[in-house]
Parts: structure tokens; C-alpha cells; sequence
């Protein structure tokens, strides 16, 4: 069941969200979008080409599951995304995509796993996040990405777009923030460590950890 049954709550939660990821840097420009998954099931989202510093409540976006306009200005050109993880997730109610440059730097990164892009460095990596798949670089907006996002979010709530950046979901916004902050933290330690002998998480350390998503569960059950 969606905690947002108070619509403008929920347009409070993303104003107030947005401003403080981009206070903090971590999103620059008009880039970043965030949304939310009513509780009738229709989508809250960032507009096209708004910076998350200075968005306004009514200047909010609301779509269908498959986009499609239901009110409001037109929606992020990654509205897909974000559609494609909810019809993925039926527990997720939040998703979170920035451009935050630790992130985006690893996903610039040559020979990287594509299965597993970072290292299970510290316990609340491996809580929030846990496996973290690589999705082939697409230029922002092209649509040609949204199948793969689908499949890949019915088995992680995280995905790193190639040359681009995250997108999280989770069944709240402060949670979706939480994990995204705690990716773009490890992204940064996994950079710093380049060239430094690192001893990451044993896969017993982490699996002892979770991951558990914070949308409750992976796969389609
Ligand atoms: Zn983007």
C-alpha cells in the first residue's frame, strides 16, 4: 500500500527531497528527477528540464504507469525510468535519479563488472544496496533503454546507468535519498581507493548484511 494518500504531502516530500540532494551538490544543473507512486497508483514527478533547487510544489508532473500525461507540466524525459521500475516493483513508491558525480565518474569507469559495479565496501553499501548492475549507455531520453531497466529492476532496486548515473527505488523517498546518498558515498571511497590494496566485505560479511531492498523484496512476488 502507498504511504501517499495525501497528494499534497507527497508534492511537500518532493520539493523539500529535491532541495536538499541539490543544496548538498548532489545533483547539479536541471539535471535529477525524482518521483512518487500515489496511492491511486498515478505518478508524482520532477518536470522536464526543472533544477531541483528551485522547484515548486505546483509545477509537478502526474502520469500513469506507462506515462502517459495525466496533469501538470510535461515530466522528466526519464519519466520512463521511473515508470519502468514501478511496474517492476509493485512494493516500490519512491524513485530517486541524480547525476551525482562520484557515481557518474564510476560509471565512466573502463572494465568495470557490468553484473556487480562496486565492491561491497562498508556494511551500509551492502545493506541499502547490495548488487548494483550496469545498464548500457543511452542518451538521456532514448526510450530503446526502458526494456532493459524493466527487466533489470525486477531483481535490484539499483541500477547505474553507463556514463549517466543511479536510479534507486524504494518504498518511501527518504529511503530511495538514503540509498542513493549511500551509493554515491561508496562510489566516492571506491574511487579514493584506486591503486590502494582494499580489503572490501567478505561475501559472507555482506551476506550476513542483506542486502535487503528497501521496497521490502526482489523479483516479482
Ligand atoms: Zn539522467
Amino acid at each position: 500500500m502507498s504511504p501517499y494518500a495525501d497528494e499534497t504531502a507527497a508534492r511537500a516530500l518532493i520539493v523539500r527531497t529535491a532541495r536538499s540532494l541539490f543544496t548538498r551538490g548532489l545533483t547539479h544543473g536541471s539535471t535529477g528527477n525524482l518521483s512518487i507512486r500515489l496511492a491511486d497508483g498515478s505518478l508524482l514527478l520532477t518536470p522536464t528540464g526543472a533544477s531541483l533547487g528551485t522547484l515548486t510544489e505546483r509545477e509537478l508532473s502526474r502520469t500513469d504507469l506507462h506515462g502517459a500525461l495525466l496533469g501538470g507540466p510535461r515530466p522528466t524525459k526519464e519519466a520512463f525510468l521511473h515508470a519502468a521500475f514501478y511496474r517492476s516493483r509493485p512494493h516500490a513508491h519512491a524513485v530517486v535519479h541524480l547525476h551525482s558525480t562520484h557515481a557518474a565518474a564510476v560509471s565512466c569507469l573502463a572494465d568495470i563488472n557490468p553484473d556487480d559495479v562496486l565492491p561491497p565496501l562498508t556494511a551500509y553499501y551492502a545493506m541499502r544496496i547490495g548488487t548494483l548492475p550496469l545498464l548500457p549507455y543511452h542518451a538521456p531520453g532514448d526510450s530503446r533503454l526502458e526494456p532493459a531497466a524493466e527487466a533489470a529492476a525486477r531483481t535490484h532496486h539499483a541500477v547505474l546507468l553507463a556514463n549517466h548515473g543511479p536510479v534507486v527505488a524504494a518504498a518511501t523517498l527518504e529511503q530511495a535519498a538514503d540509498a542513493t546518498e549511500e551509493l554515491e558515498a561508496t562510489a566516492k571511497l571506491h574511487l579514493l581507493l584506486q591503486g590502494h590494496r582494499t580489503r572490501p566485505l567478505t561475501p559472507e560479511q555482506a551476506a550476513a548484511l542483506g542486502p535487503t531492498p528497501p521496497d521490502g523484496r526482489n523479483g516479482t512476488s
